[in-house]
């Protein structure tokens, strides 16, 4: 199928615009030179409408879109206090003129009392978004099931509560990773290969960072739409094991969704399976803990081509693709574009998040 045809098909989903797209692409010309790869930046950090986005723009328009259409008016979501997906539906809802609300968690242990507003918190404070706000004691945020239940029934009962005074809510889960979504990285994809070839050049690897399994299954589907023959790389900020929380199968069966949603064929899964490649090595001590390879990787891209990286995603991130070239694993001459997902709020986290970026 050709990206005409696929546009087309994308097209029959209700979607309310909230970003500026496509995001910019371009060529990293100093850090090219450096590694003796063509590195290429596909800015969804720059999706709008605020200065500071990400990926989870693209799933909102598709989520909102839907949810417009059935009358909903209050939007519930959740995540770590620090979410960059919580500030961005938060900022679409603000745009579809829905009432943004937001649960979160925050692991004191790790990060301490709350004492003042930073990131994407105070962001969410200007907005003046109903924020909930549930301390939690240690352990990994997204494997503490009874603090998650918790969330989750606290969630539930105030969607009942809002139902009840006539209002209708819709609960997008953590990440945004709500079925109507994850269609919109096809067009991530779709948009990149096409400012690729604009550049005159065609894609070996995408690179991206990997964490709540929203964007891979989108830029996957579209891969397969159109059969090209770019390969994806994955570097995770949590575990992606089989039975954990995250997991390959997770990503296999929102693949499917997709393309039954756009009434494509849907291959055997080993198909899918095939184009997921995920490196679990630049997690760190923990998720939202800096790590010196992250720390290294803010300070090399903005030194070398003035692009800043959040801590908590996609210096992870980058640092693996950076990894992955030291290495050989990326083979020199390569033209590897990274996804870069946003996470730019998070610079301004307190140190425990953020890390010595600044020496
Ligand atoms: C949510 C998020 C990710 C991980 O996203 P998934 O595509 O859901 O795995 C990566 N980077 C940033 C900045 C994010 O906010």
């Amino acid at each position: 199928m050709d990206y005409t045809e696929l546009d087309r098909l994308v097209a029959t989903l209700p979607r309310k615009r909230i970003g500026f797209y496509p995001t910019p692409f371009h060529r990293l010309d100093n850090l090219s030179a450096a590694h003796g790869v063509n590195f290429f930046l596909k800015r969804e950090d720059m999706a709008g409408p605020g200065t500071l986005s990400g990926s989870k723009t693209r799933l909102a328009e598709f989520i909102i879109g839907q949810a417009l259409r059935e009358g909903v008016t209050h939007v519930i979501s959740q995540g770590v206090y620090l979410t960059n997906s919580g500030m961005q539906f938060a900022t679409a809802c603000r745009v579809a003129g829905l009432t943004p609300i937001l649960y979160l968690t925050r692991d004191e242990n790790r990060h301490g009392e709350l004492t003042e507003y930073r990131g994407n918190l105070l962001l969410n404070k200007i907005m003046d978004v109903e924020l909930h706000y549930q301390p939690t004691r240690g352990g990994a945020y997204w494997d503490a099931t009874d603090e998650q239940q918790k969330v989750t029934d606290a969630m539930n009962a105030r969607k009942a509560e809002l139902e009840a005074q006539g209002h209708k809510a819709l609960i997008v889960p953590t990440g945004g990773a709500h079925p109507y979504g994850f269609v919109g990285h096809a067009l991530t994809f779709k948009e990149m290969i096409e400012q690729a070839e604009t550049h005159g050049v065609g894609l070996d690897y995408v690179y991206h960072t990997a964490g709540t399994g929203t964007a891979l299954p989108g830029l996957i589907a579209a891969k397969l739409m159109t059969g090209h023959p770019v390969r994806f790389r994955s570097i995770a900020i949590c575990g992606y094991q089989p039975g954990g929380w995250m997991n390959v199968e997770v990503i296999v069966e929102r693949v499917r969704h997709i393309l039954g949603l756009l009434g494509v064929p849907v291959p055997a899964d080993e198909v899918i399976r095939a184009e997921i490649d995920v490196d679990e090595r630049f997690i760190g001590e923990d998720y939202a803990v800096p790590s010196p390879e992250g720390v290294a990787a803010i300070r090399e891209l903005a030194m070398a081509d003035g692009v800043f990286l959040g801590p908590v995603y996609t210096a992870k991130g980058f640092a693996g693709l950076l990894d992955h070239v030291r290495s050989g694993r990326v083979e020199p001459g390569s033209n590897v574009a990274f996804l870069h997902t946003g996470d730019t709020g998070n610079l301004f986290e307190i140190p425990e998040v953020v890390g010595n970026v600044a020496m």
